[in-house]
This record gives C-alpha cells, sequence and structure tokens, in this order.
C-alpha cells in the first residue's frame, strides 16, 4: 500500500444516493492501492469553486454525475476524443501541475454491461432513448459505434433532443420524436430510460405500445429510482429488463484504470451491491 492515499471525490446534486464512493474502495482494496473518494455535494451555481478547491486540497482524480456533465466538460483544458465528441465529461484527470483532462466513460461502462454481463447483440436494433441530459449525451455515440441501426431521441424538452441529434449529425439514422407523441408511432426493440425522473422520484408515463416483441428494455437508474420503469417494462412483456447497476460498475472501473493503470474485476463488486440493494 502507498503512504499517502491518492483523493478522489465523485461532484453531484444530490449526490447522498450515490454508490460510488463504495464501489472505489473496493476497488482499491482488490488492487492494494491505497485512495480515498468522498461524495460531494455540489449546485452547478458552486461547482466550479468546490472542484477548485478539491484541486487544491490534493484532489487528483474526481467523477461527475448530474447535472454537472456539461460543467465539468467546460471546465477541462484537455478532453478524450469521446468525451469531446459527446461534449459530456464524467471523469476528471488531474494533469500535472494544474488543470484537468475530461474522459467520458459512462458509454463504455454501459456496452460492456449490455454485451459482456448481459450478452446482448445491439446491432441492427432501433433503439429508443428517453432523455437527452448528460447521461443520455455519454451513452448515444457509443450505442451508434456498437451498430444499433438507427437511434430515436424523445425528451421532455423536446429542444434538447434535437441538439443531441444536431450534434451527432446522423440525420439517416437519427430522428428525434416529441414524448407525447410516443403512443402514435410504433414500437422499438431497445428502449433505454435515461431521464432523471426516478431519481427525483417522479413517475413518467409511457405507453405500452412503444414496446416491440423481444424488446431489450434498459433503465441507467438503478435501485429504487428504477423500479418503475423496470415494471413497466416486464408489464409490457420486454424480454430482457436490466437496471443500470452494471453499468454503474463498469463506468467506475473505466475511470479507475484512467487514473491508476489497472482495470480491477468487476464482478464481485457488482454482486455485492446487487445484493445490498436487493436486500434494501
Ligand atoms: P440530467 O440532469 O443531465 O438530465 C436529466 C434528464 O432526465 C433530462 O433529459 C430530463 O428532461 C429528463 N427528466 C427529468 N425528469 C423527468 C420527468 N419527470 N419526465 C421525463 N423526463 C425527465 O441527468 P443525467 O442525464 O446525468 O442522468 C440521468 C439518469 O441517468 C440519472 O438517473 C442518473 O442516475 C442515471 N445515470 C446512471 C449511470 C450509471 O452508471 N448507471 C451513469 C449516468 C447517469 P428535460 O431535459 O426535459 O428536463
Amino acid at each position: 500500500m502507498r503512504e499517502s492515499p491518492q483523493r478522489h471525490a465523485v461532484f453531484g446534486h444530490p449526490i447522498s444516493h450515490s454508490l460510488s464512493p463504495a464501489i472505489h474502495h473496493r476497488f482499491g482494496q482488490q488492487s492494494g492501492i491505497a485512495l480515498s473518494y468522498e461524495a460531494i455535494d455540489a449546485p452547478p451555481e458552486t461547482f466550479a469553486t468546490q472542484l477548485d478547491d478539491f484541486r487544491h486540497a490534493g484532489g487528483s482524480g474526481a467523477n461527475v454525475t448530474l447535472p454537472l456533465k456539461t460543467l465539468a466538460f467546460e471546465r477541462c483544458a484537455q478532453v478524450s476524443d469521446y468525451a469531446a465528441r459527446s461534449g459530456v465529461v464524467n471523469t476528471l484527470e488531474a494533469l500535472p501541475g494544474s488543470g484537468w483532462r475530461g474522459h467520458n466513460t459512462d458509454g463504455t461502462g454501459l456496452i460492456v454491461d449490455l454485451t459482456e454481463r448481459h450478452r446482448q447483440d445491439l446491432r441492427e436494433r432501433d433503439l429508443l432513448l428517453l432523455g437527452a441530459g448528460g447521461a443520455a449525451q455519454g451513452v448515444a455515440f457509443a450505442l451508434l459505434d456498437a451498430g444499433v441501426r438507427s437511434l430515436t431521441i424523445a425528451n421532455r424538452h423536446a429542444e434538447r433532443a434535437d441538439a443531441l441529434a444536431d450534434r451527432i449529425g446522423q440525420p439517416g439514422r437519427v430522428h428525434v420524436r416529441y414524448w407525447n407523441d410516443l403512443a402514435t408511432l410504433g414500437s422499438w426493440d431497445f428502449i433505454i430510460n435515461a431521464t432523471s425522473a426516478g431519481v427525483q422520484g417522479t413517475a413518467i408515463d409511457l405507453p405500452f405500445a412503444i414496446v416491440a416483441p423481444r424488446a431489450l428494455c434498459y433503465d441507467l437508474s438503478y435501485g429504487r429510482a428504477a423500479t418503475a420503469f423496470l415494471a413497466w417494462a416486464r408489464t409490457a412483456k420486454a424480454a430482457h429488463v436490466f437496471d443500470g447497476l452494471g453499468m454503474l460498475v463498469e463506468q467506475a472501473a473505466e475511470a479507475f484504470a484512467i487514473w491508476h493503470g489497472v482495470r480491477p474485476d468487476t464482478e464481485a463488486v457488482h454482486a455485492e451491491l446487487r445484493e445490498r440493494l436487493d436486500a434494501a
């Protein structure tokens, strides 16, 4: 073990629900790397100052969650190619001296969870992405890279969906639909809930008709926040229904690899957290 632990944190608002500290502490134990990892509640107005304070206090790496991923992108002196495409950052790596290099590990985390843990083939699927916030932005490019045939984005405020589609720039493959029109637009065999409705304790009203036979439904949320969407998907007879716990662990493993140069084994941590959530 190293003498002085490396200092890490996750910034978000709200943040008390975050499992990231538990995940990174377990990864550290597993890899023999001494680290500290705390959850910092940071509203958008004070995030920049809090991030600077963290850096001055020795912070060497941070994760960023809702609603701060675009702000984090704007704070970076450098960004990875994937973060540059998506315009959102969930992982900050301290550059020597000062400044941050921004990464986005959400996309890889989701794809690893879906294809390696759940053995799903994403190619040639027609995907409906619900939400156009930081998480949706972070995963959309990876899903297109993974071979989905088409991507339809529906967001409560339509202009944000338009902005994401414009950013992607593949008009033949990426479409925007009004949330309130979904019931009349047919069905999809892959539906991702990337809204924060569950985290905020709000129900989203979705028609069952949008779920095609053999559909794969995935909620980026987990725990209590995912309950309503997962129950809706099962009632709609989706063939495969998953929450975002696996993605959470995989995106954390990617961040850990950026900071420490080793990708931890995720299975034991995932199983432990699943047990904890099931018991709650
Ligand atoms: P943002 O705050 O950036 O975006 C929130 C999104 O949810 C927006 O599209 C917003 O729509 C939509 N939304 C919020 N409330 C409602 C509602 N009542 N009805 C319909 N749409 C709603 O959050 P993020 O994108 O960063 O996070 C979204 C979710 O993804 C969170 O639950 C987060 O925990 C989860 N997540 C999980 C990860 C994992 O590893 N498993 C990683 C990243 C995120 P509008 O624009 O109209 O306001």
